[in-house]
């Protein structure tokens, strides 16, 4: 134990001693709050070795900040009392490419007696990876990340309203090789520092909104995931930064048009096999696969609450708008708001599912955690998964959906917390502290916009995340 801890402690030094030598200054530690907010405590690179050893204090109370930054409370927590540790985690230490001098390190919360924090949400993604691992199950988890760049405003940077105009930098079509040659210096740098810092870009393109791009990156296990869309996001934002422009990522930039998504794609395995290319099973999926499916789908109103978590989230769910608005799963299909990816036959390491619902204001530890949390009720509650949908159930008429039984997803934050509330399985995964304290959040946010018109809601939270 002891000689372990000594190690550590020298692998710390050693480092930090590699990072001062690098020229890096400072180290950012990150963890995500509940609103979704990446907030920060950062040190001198050569105090790394103590942040790894007694960790870094941070108040408790940012478990209920609200996206807008006032402060709410629940049973558990709140108030100016107590502090916590932030642990750095040293095998994710990142020189960070766009913000020279720096590097960043995804954090995990303790109390003073070094005992985990219960609202730490990078340890409830760790804690679900190991109830799956327990099952035997392996997971590899993926988020898009999807961004609206517009020119950085003359003036102070915050200036935002309703009727601040957006100045995009591209003009050119959705999809279109015209934007990528606009802004090619700019994607290139993109590529390049999230490269530099270790991601594996799989794709880069122009999406559907003005000035709205996407990079996927390449799966890993959750936490790293998880890890990674923060990493990916920062990355983007300093690269805007530099290029003079900005980058949002809110669910919602212009109210009524295609919004950011945050989509979660993942895939099963077992024994290092797959179990979404079972020779002979419909779609290939292993029966845990389907059941695990069939959990994460019959849970989405209430993982909403964690995946679709602002009010703005609401504006973005909109049918007919690729979000995945209705509860039905289809293969390949864009509407559903689970999409299973078959793969190319001949690809046995193919073949994945993807939550569309999911918009860049969840906490991604959270939204991985309670994923694996339904899945593993749905392999615990023998769920099946229900027939495939084809089409946009979005066209079809009311009858005809509650004929094929596609019901809408929750429509509103209040609709999707009430979900949450009851759910027990997220309740008994998150812990009392955990799922009172995004409860709270998610109160105090439906309270702070219940007056808000539409085009308030999105310029409110436009530069938020
Ligand atoms: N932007 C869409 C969304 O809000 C997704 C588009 C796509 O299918 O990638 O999720
Ligand atoms: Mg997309």
């Amino acid at each position: 134990m002891g000689s372990r801890a000594a190690e550590q402690r020298q692998e710390a030094r050693q480092l930090a001693a590699r990072l001062t030598a690098e020229g890096v200054r400072n180290v950012a530690l990150t963890w995500v709050d509940n609103a979704g907010i990446a907030r920060v405590k950062t040190v001198p690179a050569e105090r790394l070795a103590a942040a790894a050893e007694r960790g870094v204090g941070m108040s408790p109370v940012f478990d209920v900040f609200t996206s807008d930054d006032a402060i709410t409370a629940s049973d558990h927590l709140g108030g100016p009392d107590g502090d916590l540790r932030l642990f750095p985690d040293l095998e994710r230490v990142t020189t960070l490419a766009a913000q020279p001098g720096w590097a960043w390190a995804p954090a995990d919360r303790y109390d003073q007696l070094g005992l985990p924090h219960p609202a730490c949400q990078r340890q409830f993604a760790r804690r679900m990876t190991e109830r799956a691992a327990a099952a035997g199950l392996e997971l590899r988890m993926g988020f898009e990340t999807e961004w609206v760049v517009t020119r950085a405003p003359a003036g102070h940077p915050a200036a935002t309203g309703a009727d601040e105009p957006l100045d995009y930098p591209c003009t050119g079509p959705a999809y279109g090789m015209t934007r990528v040659v606009e802004l090619s210096d700019y994607l290139r740098d993109v590529t390049e520092a999230l490269s530099v810092q270790g991601i594996d870009v799989l794709q880069l393109h122009p999406e559907y909104a003005p000035g709205q791009f996407e990079v996927t990156t390449a799966p890993g296990d959750p936490v790293r995931a998880a890890d990674d869309v923060v990493l990916v996001r920062e990355t983007i934002r300093a690269v805007s930064v530099r290029h003079g422009l900005r980058a949002s990522f809110a669910p919602s930039v212009v109210a009524g048009q295609v919004g950011n998504g945050c989509h979660l794609h993942l895939s099963l395995y077992r024994d290092g096999t797959s179990l979404h290319r079972t020779p002979d099973a419909p779609w290939g999926l292993a029966p845990d696969a389907s059941a695990f499916l069939g959990g994460i789908l019959g849970a989405l109103p209430a993982l909403l609450a964690l995946g679709c978590p602002s009010p703005a989230s609401y504006l973005r769910l909109q049918p007919s708008h690729w979000a995945g608005v209705y509860q039905c799963w289809g293969v390949e299909n864009r509407e559903a708001a689970l999409r299973l990816i078959t793969g190319a036959p001949d690809d046995p390491d193919g073949g994945h599912a993807e939550v569309k619902t999911f918009d860049a204001a969840a906490n991604p530890y959270l939204a991985v955690g309670a994923v694996i949390a339904a899945g593993l009720h749905g392999i615990e509650s023998a769920t099946r998964l229900p027939e495939p949908q084809t089409g946009d159930p979005g066209v079809l008429g009311v009858r005809e959906r509650a004929r094929r039984g596609i019901v809408r997803l929750p429509a509103t934050l209040t609709e999707a917390a009430d979900r949450l509330e009851k759910s027990a399985p997220l309740y008994e995964a998150m812990g009392e502290v955990l799922h009172g304290a995004v409860l709270a959040v998610r109160r105090a946010e439906e309270a702070h916009f219940a007056e808000s018109e539409d085009d308030a809601i999105a310029a409110a939270t436009r530069w938020r995340w």
